[in-house]
């Protein structure tokens, strides 16, 4: 008997093989499924429909469409929706929520360009990587504002977070994710789009929009993975009046990627607004600069930098910031890019190093304001007290690349932040808010690639807190809601991700805080940060160290290897005092607030290296825990919202339209939770109603007139004997009526008809 299955799974494996990269069109010929129908699994992982031609035995005879017949054991076999639930709207529908069923329905609506489809309370937006006609514009605001349109979109999702801002008085949150290229960026704007279209009229709304292109020229750049691809995570607030209108937003940024200014991988670019800044110059001209020239990348197809040029000036003119700063802000970008160019001689066989006296040294001096002698000073030396001692200690030619690599990013990220407060104040963030707002949040998705660094580590960190704050609402709270209202309810388990929140959050033996300890002790290096984790976290399952500097991190999404090398020192983030002082220095006046700013973060660093006694309390600086406290904020801030997700799939890695790749979607939908959303949302009730609300609402329908004494617990249940709804379909709750999806529309009908 074995032996016979065996033989039929080899069967199964060499005849399907000619039919696997046919799958795309297998799936694409709806018209050829009749019941009854079910999935199979190719040997490449992805499924096709197969037509079940008899089902009595054990082994069931199926024929896969084009004819081939073929034995196929029956656990193999998950069963497929009935062709009338193609396509539905929301994956809740679907009667059977086996993965190919769910693949498939997205696949296909997204052949016929419906990119959004609900999975119960989340909205899935897929990438179509095309503009598509008739789905965006005022006539469909207008329409989903109505409600004359009701299939799922960002539009549906924003008019729902503004009616419930509204009606519960409650703020909101629209928190998107995905992975890069996903979607995440555009899905914001078009949110934004809504929001400012209905809550429109005092003028801000247009300056709120125009913060988008300002942000995307200073933090977008041009990946492998995404062309836009934002290199920053933003949170905008966007502030209501009591009337609904919007009267102000605040902007806040997390982690820029300041690497990216000083070296980026071939095919990728730079900040777009360096290119933006260059697009005039002939292409020689801009190879010129060495930071730009070494992604040997400088066009990008359908991204034309000198309009963007001009839409940027146009949007920094619409937040107020002046011609005059302006020059002063590409004063600071081009001295970064001759900063590049600064080369060194070695003069002794210590690979001691001087500054090269060429155009580049005098440009960037005189770019910043500063004298040209003391810019070369501050690169080729470094002042060092010992004991009561200065002494000056020449740098080798590591050492002084790295300190102009650090002087160009602190000047860029700088820029970067200070940017970011003058929008907001433009924006009005200092004015008290006196109505309610919106909040969208627009953030790197999980990463995992094959080295992950100090950027993947706080990125994916990040993301184990968003994903425990998703969990908490879409499940935890709709469990504790069943059993606080007394109902019947089968407790439904859910992936917990504490474990590896506690990983990197105990105190004082977890990742951030051995990183901190390493981090400004004298003698750290990511080896002994390395050897720390191995040592005092392997007890954690969530931790698995591995030899030299490479540790394990098992993430809610996958297991993620982390190489520690450069761990400590993008950690720090040092600039050092002889730079400080020279920014300081600098007759330009936006340097003198920049340098105000570094020294403060560095002397928290540095007072605290000097002095290693001081508590675990004392206010540490770096940029991982300074994250964390941004994450922190964040957190306490989404969780006084009301909260609406948006899950962004990228349908292929190359960024074409209509390639829709099951197993890149399928890992994508198991990342982000969609399937376990679906499965537990169908499981329960998720349409709900307290006594009182459906009393008022539908008491009126009663025939038979319940006297007004009568509480809504009587009324509702007099109600729902009245419309005979069956009892399978309902609980009844200690202050609320819970349903079954679709049960109120039944009795919505009635009512419609009746007023
Ligand atoms: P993410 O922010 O998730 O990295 P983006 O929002 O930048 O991804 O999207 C990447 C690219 O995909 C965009 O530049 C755009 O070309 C395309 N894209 C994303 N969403 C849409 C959409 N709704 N309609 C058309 N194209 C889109
Ligand atoms: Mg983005």
């Amino acid at each position: 008997e074995d032996g016979d299955g065996d033989a039929e799974d080899d069967g199964l494996a060499s005849s399907v093989s000619d039919h696997a990269n046919k799958h795309d069109e297998i799936w694409a010929d709806t018209t050829a499924y009749s019941k009854p129908h079910g999935w199979c699994q190719l040997p490449d992982g992805n499924w096709a429909l197969v037509k079940i031609l008899s089902n009595s035995s054990e082994h069931s005879p199926i024929c896969l469409l084009q004819g081939k017949l073929l034995r196929l054991n029956s656990e193999t076999l998950l069963p497929a929706n009935p062709d009338i639930l193609n396509g539905v709207d929301d994956l809740m529908q679907l009667s059977y929520l086996n993965e190919p069923s769910v693949l498939y329905n997205l696949q296909y609506r997204y052949s016929q360009n419906m990119i959004y489809t609900k999975a119960g309370p989340v909205l899935v937006a897929i990438n179509p990587f095309k503009k598509i006609a008739n789905l965006y514009g005022n006539s469909y605001i207008q329409a989903y504002r109505s409600k004359s349109l009701e299939s799922p979109h960002v539009y549906a999702i924003a008019d729902t977070a503004l009616r419930e801002m509204i009606r519960d008085e409650i703020n909101q949150s629209i928190i998107i994710s995905g992975e890069s290229g996903a979607g995440k960026t555009e899905t914001a704007k078009i949110a934004m789009q809504y929001l400012a279209a209905l809550g429109g009229g005092s003028g801000i709304e247009y300056e709120v929009l125009q913060t988008n292109p300002i942000l995307e020229a200073f933090g977008n750049a041009k990946t492998l993975r995404n062309d836009n691809s934002s290199r920053f995570g933003k949170l905008i607030e966007i502030h209501f009046s009591t009337t609904g209108k919007i009267s102000g937003a605040q902007i806040q940024t997390f982690l820029l990627e300041k690497s990216r200014v000083v070296q980026c991988a071939k095919g990728e670019r730079s900040y777009h607004i360096f290119y933006q800044l260059c697009a005039g110059a002939p292409i020689p001209l801009r190879e010129d600069y060495k930071y730009l020239k070494q992604g040997n990348c400088f066009e990008v197809t359908g991204i034309n930098d000198i309009e963007r040029f001009h839409d940027v000036k146009n949007a920094l003119n619409v937040v107020r910031i002046s011609d005059e700063v302006q020059e002063k802000i590409f004063g600071i970008l081009a001295s970064v890019l001759w900063l590049g160019n600064v080369s060194f001689t070695v003069i002794d066989n210590e690979n001691h190093i001087q500054v090269v006296t060429d155009e580049a040294v005098h440009t960037v001096a005189k770019l910043i304001g500063c004298d040209a002698v003391d810019l070369k000073l501050a690169l080729e030396t470094r002042k060092m007290k010992v004991g009561n001692d200065h002494i000056i200690q020449k740098l080798t030619l590591s050492q002084a690349i790295d300190t102009r690599d650090a002087l160009a990013k602190s000047l860029y990220s700088s820029l970067f932040q200070w940017l970011v407060e003058q929008i907001n104040i433009s924006l009005g963030s200092g004015k008290r808010c006196t109505g309610r707002s919106i909040s969208i949040l627009d953030i790197y998705g999980f990463e995992s690639f094959e080295k992950n660094s100090f950027e993947q580590f706080c990125i994916n960190y990040a993301n184990e807190r968003l994903q425990q704050h998703f969990n908490r609402h879409l499940f935890k709270l709709e469990q504790e809601e069943y059993i606080q209202d007394g109902i019947d309810w089968a407790n439904v388990e859910f992936e917990d991700n504490k474990d590896c929140l506690s990983l990197f959050e105990r105190k004082p033996l977890g990742l951030l805080s051995i990183l901190d300890e390493e981090s400004i002790f004298p003698n750290g290096t990511d080896l002994t940060f390395a050897n720390k984790l191995r040592q005092h976290l392997s007890y954690n399952s969530c931790f698995r160290g591995e030899r030299g500097n490479i540790f394990n991190i098992n993430h809610y999404a996958g297991e993620v290897s982390y190489d520690a090398s450069c761990f400590l020192e993008k950690n720090r983030d040092l600039l050092h005092m002889d730079s400080i002082q020279l920014l300081a220095r600098c007759t330009h006046e936006l340097l003198k607030i920049f340098s105000s700013k570094i020294l403060l973060m560095s002397e928290k660093i540095l007072n605290l290296s000097s002095r290693r006694s001081s508590g675990p309390d004392s206010p540490k600086c770096s940029v991982a825990t300074k994250f964390k406290r941004q994450l922190f904020q964040l957190m306490q801030r989404l969780e006084n919202t009301t909260p609406h997700f948006i899950r962004c799939i990228k349908p292929n890695n190359s960024q074409l339209p209509s390639t829709y790749e099951q197993g890149l979607v399928l890992q994508q939908l198991k990342c982000c939770g969609v399937l376990e959303v679906v499965r537990i949302s169908r499981s329960g009730y998720p349409t709900r109603m307290s006594h009182h609300k459906f009393a008022r609402r539908y008491g009126f329908l009663l025939l038979e007139s319940v006297v007004a004494t009568h509480d809504p617990l009587s009324v509702s249940i007099a109600i729902l004997r009245q419309f005979d709804l069956s009892p399978e379909m309902y609980q009844v709750g200690y202050t609320k009526l819970f349903f079954r999806t679709g049960q109120i529309g039944i009795l919505e009908d009635t009512r419609n008809r009746t007023l």
